[in-house]
């Protein structure tokens, strides 16, 4: 090829990749997809004085990873990576150190990996670098005293601020020129909070959002109430920030959705929990418990809930959103009779942080065990997903008229209507 021909191609080459950029429209969409980074493949290669987490990359990303305390973890900090691996891989590597692994999206633009470690250890290497196979990701860390850790895990929490970086703006319903009833559904967990695991690598965070996708389409159907979902993708969100879309929504009923694993795998069934200081049970308390994880699964520093308390208004207020909590329990409960697929003991109450907004009605539904063959049958077929949200979204528009009939009629309200002298 003579290079006047060579040049030629060149140019309409180079007109050709300039005509495909302006198709492809905006520049910052096009900026995007050239910054973006995914993750193929991870393993650990275990040396015999560290273990070495490798994941395969497709660029080069900045990296920063710290120790957290209590349990002992390494949060590696990464920008939005896209990991287009399979999300249980890290479930259990076999490693000495490295207990277990999970990584996602920790916020818009940000994602992470959080290590769970099986004693201290210390970060012997955390970067991004171009190896023979292509560009990875490597933390390399070795084991160290309790102490080593403490202090420098200590050091970190000083540096980080404690709370997570919620840039999250809280999705905003639109505001419509209608009066309808919110309703916020919050599909659990998300991103590098994978929650409970079935055998077969079947995810309690994507089981709970088909599930909350397919009751919004119910509800919204039903043409009583708006839906507003928490998050509607896989992504992380704090449980503190859940109970803020709810508030700030003004939402009308909040349902947390739900699937847990048990060592016993005859357990099966749906429970619909409520919030209560005292669980009602054993099961229902460590429920509570490993729910309220959620945040540090994420590696959040978990704090302990500062109960507002005091005021009588809010007292009065919570009372009330308490006792119509346990109303649409009871209601819930009774349509999911007819779904045939309730536990033993379906009604229960513990501490779950998830349900403490003072002024929204909120329960948690628990759609099955993944750990019950049963369950899991149910939880990934289409036909009972959308049966068992019908009967959910009845409950729901069944609770939103009462309320509004009672809100139309105040009979028993002594501070409504003057009464005759
Ligand atoms: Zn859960």
């Amino acid at each position: 090829m003579g290079r006047m021909a060579l040049r030629e191609g060149a140019t309409r080459l180079f007109v050709l990749a300039l005509s495909v950029a302006g198709w492809l429209a905006p520049a910052a969409a096009a900026e995007e997809r050239r910054t973006e980074i995914s993750a193929l493949a991870s393993r650990i290669e275990a040396l015999p004085d560290r273990s070495r987490l490798l994941f395969d990359l497709t660029g080069l990303p900045p990296v920063t990873a710290y120790p957290v305390a209590n349990p002992p973890r390494i949060i590696v900090d990464l920008p939005q990576v896209l990991f287009r691996m399979e999300a249980n891989a890290g479930l259990s590597p076999g490693d000495k150190l490295i207990k277990s692994y999970r990584y996602g999206i920790f916020a818009p633009g940000r994602s992470r990996v959080v290590i769970d470690l099986t004693g201290p250890a210390k970060i012997l290497k955390a970067d991004s670098e171009v190896a023979p196979g292509g560009p990875r990701l490597v933390i390399e860390l070795a084991p160290t005293s309790a102490a080593y850790f403490a202090v420098t895990a200590a050091e970190q929490a000083r540096r980080q601020p404690a709370d997570p970086p919620p840039a999250i703006l809280p999705p905003q319903a639109a505001k419509l020129s209608t009066d309808k009833p919110m309703v916020v559904i919050d599909p659990g967990h998300g991103g590098v909070d994978m929650g409970a695991t079935g055998r077969h690598g079947e995810l309690e965070k994507d089981v709970v959002l088909e599930f909350a996708r397919a009751l919004r389409h119910k509800i919204e159907a039903g043409g009583r109430a708006r839906v507003l979902l928490t998050r509607d993708h896989d992504m992380f969100l704090p449980l503190a920030e859940r109970v803020r879309i709810a508030r700030e929504n003004n939402a009308s009923l909040f349902v947390s959705v739900h699937a847990d694993t048990l060592a016993a795998a005859h357990v099966e069934g749906a429970t619909v929990y409520t919030v209560s200081e005292r669980a009602s049970d054993a099961e229902a308390a460590r429920m509570a418990e490993k729910e309220n994880l959620a945040d540090q699964a994420a590696g959040l520093e978990s704090k302990a809930d500062a109960d507002e308390v005091g005021d009588i208004l809010f007292e009065l207020t919570r009372r009330e959103t308490r006792s119509y909590s346990r109303q649409f329990s009871h209601s819930l409960i009774s349509f999911w009779k007819e779904v045939g697929a309730l536990n033993k003991n379906p009604n229960r109450s513990a501490g779950f942080v998830v349900l403490k907004a003072f002024d929204v009605p909120s329960v948690l539904l628990e759609l099955g065990y993944l750990s019950s063959d049963k369950d899991l049958a149910r939880l990934t077929s289409q036909d009972w997903r959308e049966h068992a949200a019908q009967k959910t979204a009845e409950a729901v528009d069944a609770f939103i008229s009462e309320r509004s009939r009672e809100a139309r009629a105040p009979a028993d309200n002594p501070s409504g209507a003057a009464r005759p002298q």
